[in-house]
Protein backbone atom coordinates (compact mmCIF):
# COMPACT_ATOMS: atom_id res chain seq x y z
CA UNK A 1 0.00 0.00 0.00
CA UNK A 2 1.59 3.91 -0.54
CA UNK A 3 2.21 5.95 1.98
CA UNK A 4 -0.28 8.21 3.01
CA UNK A 5 -0.40 10.66 5.17
CA UNK A 6 -2.58 12.36 7.84
CA UNK A 7 -2.98 15.01 10.91
CA UNK A 8 -2.11 14.44 14.52
CA UNK A 9 -2.40 16.87 17.35
CA UNK A 10 -1.09 16.41 20.41
CA UNK A 11 -3.97 18.95 22.87
CA UNK A 12 -3.56 21.00 25.68
CA UNK A 13 -3.73 18.70 28.31
CA UNK A 14 -1.08 16.33 27.22
CA UNK A 15 1.42 19.25 26.12
CA UNK A 16 1.10 20.39 30.00
CA UNK A 17 2.36 17.17 30.81
CA UNK A 18 5.08 16.88 29.37
CA UNK A 19 3.93 14.26 26.79
CA UNK A 20 4.94 15.15 23.86
CA UNK A 21 7.92 12.74 23.53
CA UNK A 22 5.98 9.90 25.15
CA UNK A 23 3.27 10.40 22.60
CA UNK A 24 5.31 10.75 19.24
CA UNK A 25 7.49 7.28 20.64
CA UNK A 26 4.06 5.27 20.12
CA UNK A 27 3.55 6.86 16.49
CA UNK A 28 7.14 6.16 15.97
CA UNK A 29 7.26 2.64 17.00
CA UNK A 30 4.47 1.79 14.95
CA UNK A 31 5.87 3.23 11.80
CA UNK A 32 5.13 6.68 11.23
CA UNK A 33 7.58 8.85 9.93
CA UNK A 34 7.11 12.12 11.01
CA UNK A 35 7.12 14.74 8.29
CA UNK A 36 5.67 17.60 9.51
CA UNK A 37 6.19 19.07 13.25
CA UNK A 38 5.57 22.34 14.84
CA UNK A 39 4.15 23.51 18.37
CA UNK A 40 1.82 26.52 18.61
CA UNK A 41 -1.05 27.79 20.92
CA UNK A 42 -3.95 27.81 18.19
CA UNK A 43 -6.47 31.55 19.17
CA UNK A 44 -9.98 30.66 19.86
CA UNK A 45 -10.59 31.86 16.12
CA UNK A 46 -7.82 28.96 15.26
CA UNK A 47 -9.88 26.60 17.13
CA UNK A 48 -13.22 27.42 16.06
CA UNK A 49 -11.78 27.23 12.85
CA UNK A 50 -10.37 23.92 12.83
CA UNK A 51 -13.17 22.20 14.03
CA UNK A 52 -15.60 24.29 12.54
CA UNK A 53 -18.06 20.96 11.51
CA UNK A 54 -18.73 20.68 14.98
CA UNK A 55 -19.95 24.07 15.36
CA UNK A 56 -23.36 23.00 15.89
CA UNK A 57 -22.56 20.35 18.44
CA UNK A 58 -22.98 20.95 21.98
CA UNK A 59 -19.60 20.76 23.63
CA UNK A 60 -18.08 23.39 20.65
CA UNK A 61 -17.57 25.72 22.70
CA UNK A 62 -15.85 23.96 25.51
CA UNK A 63 -13.98 22.09 23.17
CA UNK A 64 -12.74 24.67 21.67
CA UNK A 65 -11.67 27.05 24.70
CA UNK A 66 -9.82 24.10 26.01
CA UNK A 67 -8.02 23.46 22.80
CA UNK A 68 -7.00 27.23 22.95
CA UNK A 69 -5.80 27.16 26.45
CA UNK A 70 -2.45 26.52 26.28
CA UNK A 71 0.37 24.84 23.31
CA UNK A 72 -0.80 22.42 20.97
CA UNK A 73 1.96 19.81 18.94
CA UNK A 74 0.74 19.19 15.25
CA UNK A 75 2.56 16.45 13.39
CA UNK A 76 1.56 15.39 9.86
CA UNK A 77 2.35 11.05 10.00
CA UNK A 78 3.18 9.65 7.23
CA UNK A 79 3.53 5.58 6.19
CA UNK A 80 0.74 2.62 4.20
CA UNK A 81 -3.15 3.12 5.96
CA UNK A 82 -1.83 5.99 7.79
CA UNK A 83 -5.66 7.80 8.42
CA UNK A 84 -7.17 4.65 10.01
CA UNK A 85 -3.97 3.04 11.58
CA UNK A 86 -3.46 6.27 13.78
CA UNK A 87 -7.11 6.45 14.83
CA UNK A 88 -6.53 2.79 16.03
CA UNK A 89 -3.43 3.67 18.06
CA UNK A 90 -5.41 6.77 19.04
CA UNK A 91 -8.13 4.90 20.64
CA UNK A 92 -11.81 5.60 21.19
CA UNK A 93 -13.13 9.48 21.39
CA UNK A 94 -14.26 8.69 24.94
CA UNK A 95 -11.33 7.49 27.14
CA UNK A 96 -13.48 4.94 29.13
CA UNK A 97 -13.98 3.20 25.74
CA UNK A 98 -10.34 3.70 24.58
CA UNK A 99 -8.60 -0.07 23.73
CA UNK A 100 -5.74 -1.16 26.26
CA UNK A 101 -2.76 0.31 24.91
CA UNK A 102 -4.47 2.92 22.73
CA UNK A 103 -3.10 7.00 23.62
CA UNK A 104 -6.11 7.60 24.98
CA UNK A 105 -6.51 4.95 27.21
CA UNK A 106 -2.80 5.58 28.29
CA UNK A 107 -3.05 9.48 28.83
CA UNK A 108 -6.51 10.93 28.44
CA UNK A 109 -7.75 13.19 31.26
CA UNK A 110 -11.71 13.09 29.72
CA UNK A 111 -13.66 13.28 26.65
CA UNK A 112 -12.93 16.64 25.77
CA UNK A 113 -9.25 16.45 27.17
CA UNK A 114 -8.73 13.25 25.37
CA UNK A 115 -4.45 14.31 24.71
CA UNK A 116 -4.62 13.65 20.54
CA UNK A 117 -6.53 14.62 17.42
CA UNK A 118 -6.05 12.60 14.01
CA UNK A 119 -7.99 13.34 10.70
CA UNK A 120 -11.03 11.15 9.99
CA UNK A 121 -10.88 10.18 6.33
CA UNK A 122 -8.72 11.35 3.14
CA UNK A 123 -10.61 15.23 2.63
CA UNK A 124 -10.02 15.72 6.04
CA UNK A 125 -6.34 14.73 6.32
CA UNK A 126 -5.61 17.25 3.36
CA UNK A 127 -7.36 20.15 4.83
CA UNK A 128 -5.71 19.93 8.54
CA UNK A 129 -2.31 19.25 6.61
CA UNK A 130 -3.20 22.48 4.93
CA UNK A 131 -4.21 24.48 8.15
CA UNK A 132 -1.03 24.23 9.86
CA UNK A 133 1.41 23.21 7.39
CA UNK A 134 2.86 24.47 3.54
CA UNK A 135 4.33 21.84 1.27
CA UNK A 136 7.77 23.31 1.82
CA UNK A 137 7.81 22.25 5.65
CA UNK A 138 6.76 18.87 4.89
CA UNK A 139 9.92 16.28 4.54
N1 LIG B 1 -15.60 15.99 22.27
C1 LIG B 1 -16.22 16.40 23.45
N2 LIG B 1 -17.45 15.88 23.76
C2 LIG B 1 -18.09 14.97 22.96
C3 LIG B 1 -17.47 14.58 21.77
C4 LIG B 1 -16.23 15.10 21.44
O1 LIG B 1 -15.67 17.22 24.19
O2 LIG B 1 -19.20 14.55 23.30
C5 LIG B 1 -14.29 16.56 21.92
C6 LIG B 1 -13.12 15.59 22.06
O3 LIG B 1 -11.97 16.33 22.46
C7 LIG B 1 -12.98 15.07 20.64
C8 LIG B 1 -13.29 16.32 19.83
O4 LIG B 1 -14.33 16.96 20.55
O5 LIG B 1 -11.67 14.56 20.41
C9 LIG B 1 -13.73 16.08 18.40
O6 LIG B 1 -14.81 15.17 18.41
P1 LIG B 1 -14.85 13.96 17.38
O7 LIG B 1 -16.22 13.35 17.49
O8 LIG B 1 -14.41 14.43 16.04
O9 LIG B 1 -13.81 12.93 18.01
P2 LIG B 1 -12.36 12.46 17.51
O10 LIG B 1 -12.37 12.47 16.00
O11 LIG B 1 -11.36 13.45 18.08
O12 LIG B 1 -12.18 11.09 18.09
MG1 LIG C 1 -12.93 13.93 14.70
Amino acid sequence: MPAERTLAMIKPDATSRNLIGKIIAHYEAEGFEVVGLKRLRLTLDDARAFYAVHAERPFYDSLTEFMSSGPICALVLQRDNAIVHLREVMGATNPEEAAEGTIRALYARSLEANSVHGSDAPETAVTEINFFFSEEELL
